[in-house]
């Protein structure tokens, strides 16, 4: 293993920080990056890198974009910071008026948090609070499907895939939950009530313990990048009325126009009871997350044993994260983002389409600006990752899965580099 050329302490790194899913005394390589601009991560020794991940679906623009620094900046000006607590601001204000117009009528109540695993520990918390204000104190348990990815935090890991999640590890600390199959019935195939056999089965005998359904609409991320077929959404939703359980939909990831639609959910016109915003919400300059909800569940929950939602993060609606996003939601309505996401796809579609060719690939597909190759075998991530870097790109493979997400400013001919440098690279792979 060759360590980077850096000045900044890297021995330093690897022997006190932890980056993220890895061992702090046996840790993989880190790339030293020294700025970003546009779609270029530049590291120490000048190496510029085109950017596959958006880090991780949050830098839908790009990166150092003059709109956005100077929102932050104007902000930084009046104030970096205040309480929430019997404060309020125009940043907040601002930014809930944007998103209770950009996400459907009936959600019309803001819940403001610090990242995406606690706007989903936000969200189980007002299902649970929206059963007990009505005497059912049973009903505090979660059904969901397997392959799901809902963040790091206890409530987030019991939803999430209970093979792939951290089940086995946190064994009798992590509440045990109900999982139905994973959706079946892939993107562009008919989704029939057969493929929703098993999940109604688990409504039919657990509703009673059952507050809410959680899942990612669509695209299942960080559990498999699995694409599904939007209908099965409707054939849900029914589901849900039927046997009154509370519908959450975790549109962390797929927000803001990735998957095409700017929300992954109108791609079927479902309407959620609860729904969690996070990542590209602030175009990926500072962590902020948003819980939005019904006046019906809100104003249920607030007639309960406390009267209140019990939840209040101290940097509640941070007045810079508020501000960059309400920047970042105006940057993307002034232009035609669905047709760069058409632009995207189309790019994708064509740019990966040879890694078909390899003997070690299982599959490729593309929904909007999302790219997945997956292998038969998982891969070697530090050795990809070095492959994919001296070829100047920036991917970060996982398990079997090789996948892009590029930043929505990307041109088409740094698309074809960033898909042929993955073509070239998964091919090596035997
Ligand atoms: C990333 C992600 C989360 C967790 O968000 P954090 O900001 O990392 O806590 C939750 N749900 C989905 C679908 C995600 O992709």
């Amino acid at each position: 293993m060759t360590t980077p050329f850096s000045t900044i302490d890297l021995d330093f790194d690897r022997t006190h920080i932890w980056h993220p899913y890895t061992s702090v005394t046996n840790p993989l390589p880190v790339y030293p990056v020294a700025r970003a601009y546009n779609v270029f991560l530049e590291l120490e020794d000048g190496t510029k890198l085109i950017d596959g991940m958006s880090s991780w679906w949050a830098a839908i623009h790009g990166y150092n974009h003059p709109v956005l620094n100077e929102a932050l900046v104007s902000q930084l000006q009046r104030m970096s910071h205040v309480m929430f607590g019997g404060i309020t601001h125009e940043p907040a204000v601002t930014l809930a008026k944007q998103l209770i117009a950009l996400t459907p009528e009936a959600l019309q109540k803001v819940f403001f948090s610090d990242s995406g695993s606690v706007s989903v520990e936000v969200a189980m918390k007002m299902a649970i609070q929206y059963w007990t204000a009505q005497g059912q104190t049973v009903k505090n348990r979660f059904l969901t499907v397997r392959s799901g990815y809902h963040g790091d935090t206890f409530g987030a890991m019991s939803v999430c895939d209970p093979v792939t999640g951290m089940h086995s590890i946190f064994k009798g600390t992590i509440q045990e939950q109900f999982f139905a199959e994973a959706p079946s019935c892939r993107f562009y195939e008919p989704c029939t009530e057969e493929h929703l056999a098993d999940i109604r089965l688990m409504l039919e005998t657990h509703h009673k313990e059952i507050a809410a359904v959680i899942l990612e609409p669509v695209v299942q991320g960080a559990g498999g990048m699995r694409f599904y077929a939007p209908h099965y959404l409707v054939l849900l939703r029914e589901l849900c009325d039927h046997y009154d359980v509370l519908l959450i939909f975790d549109e962390i990831a797929t927000g803001f126009g990735r998957t095409g639609k700017m929300f992954a959910m109108e791609h079927a016109g479902v309407v959620p009871d609860i729904l969690c915003l996070g990542k590209a919400l602030t175009g990926g300059y500072m962590t902020l997350a948003a819980t939005l909800t019904t006046d019906r569940v809100a104003d249920t929950l607030c007639c309960g044993n406390p009267p209140l939602f019990m939840h209040g993060p101290t940097f509640m609606a941070n007045p810079l994260a508020c501000a960059v996003a309400s920047a970042s939601i105006r940057l993307l309505s002034s232009y035609d983002w669905q047709a760069s996401l058409k632009r995207l796809e189309a790019g994708l579609l064509t740019g990966l389409e040879p890694c078909r060719a390899s003997g070690s690939v299982a599959d490729v597909r593309v929904l909007g600006a999302i790219g997945v190759v997956e292998m038969h075998r998982p891969v070697d991530m530090a050795e990809i990752q070095k492959q994919l870097v001296d070829k100047g790109v920036w991917v970060r493979p996982f398990g079997r899965l090789v996948y892009l997400m590029p930043p929505y400013i990307m041109l088409d001919r740094e698309l074809e580099i960033l898909t042929a440098a993955v073509c070239d690279v998964v091919k090596a792979i035997r």
